[in-house]
């Protein structure tokens, strides 16, 4: 990888924002365009997150989708416009991106996320960020992340929900909350599920700090920490977790040794339990 160092006089122009602030600097930037960052997923959460690091410079972006724009999901999907529908995600994502800076390489995986090309795709990146809309990939990112050494960026929308938090390998992860999927037909599925039309890029913005902090290794990421966001109320509290000894995948005696591709389904796991 050649590293950035030295900004062109349109990168001085465009990120002067950023540059002038002494967490970013001139060094901050060049880190910026230097880090790779994977999103699983361009729908509602993916958006924000694409559009956002896009926007702040982030070099190189990789997406992963397969799915084409539906008309359904126009209402929060930022990436994708009208002109979209029937057209992959990935491509849609691309040319929205490029649009908002050309400066940015975007890198489509226009293919499932499994067992078989998670760890590959993930190796080629510093920072996860997840979008993913069901269970399955949920756990396969969380998995597959941790087992690859890779700081996780996650968040989950339902309803007026919303929860973000970041996984780095060796202080937690989501199966330290929630050891195994709950079985489906439990949760609601991705179609029976609604999800407010602007709740998507309130998470998908924090996600987006996140991983920028993370990249500037500035102030403290949501690490050991569950962001809960109740919209309804606009309330936001934080609940501390702890890597959990027990965990079948960072714990003291892993029992996941491997990737594992659950069957498909959606929801937003229940948080009471976490207090
Ligand atoms: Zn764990």
């Amino acid at each position: 990888m050649t590293q950035t160092t030295v900004l062109t006089p349109e990168q001085v122009k465009r990120y002067s924002r950023h540059i002038i602030m002494p967490q970013v600097g001139s060094k901050g930037q060049r880190n910026l365009l230097d880090a790779k960052v994977l999103i699983i997923g361009a729908g509602g959460l993916g958006s924000p997150v694409a559009v956002y690091l896009a926007l702040a410079g982030i070099g190189t972006l990789g997406i992963v989708d397969f799915d084409v724009v539906e008309m359904s999901n126009l209402q929060r999907q930022i990436l994708h416009r009208e002109g979209d529908i029937g057209r992959p995600k990935v491509l849609s994502a691309q040319q929205t991106l490029a649009e908002y800076n050309s400066g940015v390489k975007v890198v489509g995986h226009e293919e499932p996320l499994t067992s078989q090309n998670a760890m590959e795709i993930i190796s080629q990146y510093d920072i996860v960020v997840n979008g993913a809309d069901n269970f399955a990939a949920r756990y396969l990112v969380n998995d597959a992340s941790y087992l690859s050494g890779k700081p996780l960026v996650d968040g989950s929308i339902l309803l007026f929900d919303g929860q973000a938090s970041v996984f780095v390998p060796g202080k937690g992860c989501y199966r330290c909350l929630f050891p195994t999927p709950p079985p489906p037909g439990v949760v609601p599925s991705c179609a029976e599920a609604g999800v407010l039309g602007a709740l998507p890029g309130l998470v998908g913005s924090i996600q987006a700090t996140e991983t920028i902090k993370l990249v500037l290794g500035q102030g403290e990421p949501l690490v050991g920490r569950l962001l809960l966001i109740d919209a309804l109320s606009m309330e936001f509290r934080t609940v501390k977790l702890r890597r959990n000894p027990q965990c079948p995948l960072c714990g003291d005696d892993r029992t996941i040794n491997e990737l594992i591709d659950y069957e498909v389904f959606c929801g937003l796991p229940a948080v009471a339990a976490v207090g």
